[in-house]
């Protein structure tokens, strides 16, 4: 989703995970406001207001209106990373005949953690 400052124009992208079903502020990475917003389902279904206060979500990355990236500590959200748990563990997979992978086997409830965003295919409440 995009962002566009009504005071300054800058683009603040807001990732679609974190901001999805959203309610609460976020800060304008190029002149600093607050911003009120509320989206559902990946729309915004109201706002953007001026607020005060702190953010509750930056945005993940932004744009002045000349097309220079906007990104650093206190402006945008670090980039997400990968869970601890998961790095650098081979995971079990089954082989047909030829040697081809044909499934991941055997998956665990652990296994599917963030493969699915269910809040996504659920829609809002
Ligand atoms: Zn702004």
């Amino acid at each position: 989703m995009l962002l566009t400052c009504p005071s300054c124009k800058t683009k603040n992208f807001l990732d679609p995970y974190p901001f999805w079903n959203f309610k609460g502020t976020t800060q304008c990475a190029g002149c600093k406001k607050i911003w009120r917003l509320e989206t559902s389902n990946g729309a915004c279904v109201s706002g953007p207001e001026a607020a005060s206060g702190t953010a509750d979500l930056l945005p993940g990355f932004a744009e002045t209106p000349a097309y220079e990236g906007i990104s650093g500590t206190g402006l945008t959200r670090p980039a997400p990373r990968a869970q601890k748990e998961t790095v650098c563990k081979p995971k079990a997979i089954k082989r047909n005949v030829r040697g081809n992978v044909i499934a991941g086997y055997p998956l665990t409830k652990n296994d599917l953690v963030g493969s699915r965003a269910k809040f996504m295919v659920a829609g809002a409440k």
